[in-house]
């Protein structure tokens, strides 16, 4: 029960960082990553992840 972001296509925009209500995103390296320990895929909050939501790019907040 965890998003992931592909490192690939992830171009570190930021917009999913301040989505995310369990703050499980947070840049390391060059890129955004997230943390399965914390997400819940927004359960509880939103009906759809939100990072998946706001990312511009398609395919790259993806269930882990
Ligand atoms: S699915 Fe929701 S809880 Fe999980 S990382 Fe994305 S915004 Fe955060
Ligand atoms: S919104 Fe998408 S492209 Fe932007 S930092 Fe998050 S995962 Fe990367």
């Amino acid at each position: 029960m965890a998003y992931k972001i592909v490192e690939a296509l992830c171009t570190a925009c930021g917009a999913c960082e301040t989505e995310c209500p369990n703050e499980a995103i947070s840049m390391k390296g060059f890129t955004y990553v997230i943390d399965p320990e914390k997400c819940t895929e927004c359960e509880g909050f939103h009906d759809t992840p939100q990072c998946a939501e706001v990312c511009p790019r398609p395919e790259t907040c993806i269930p882990a």
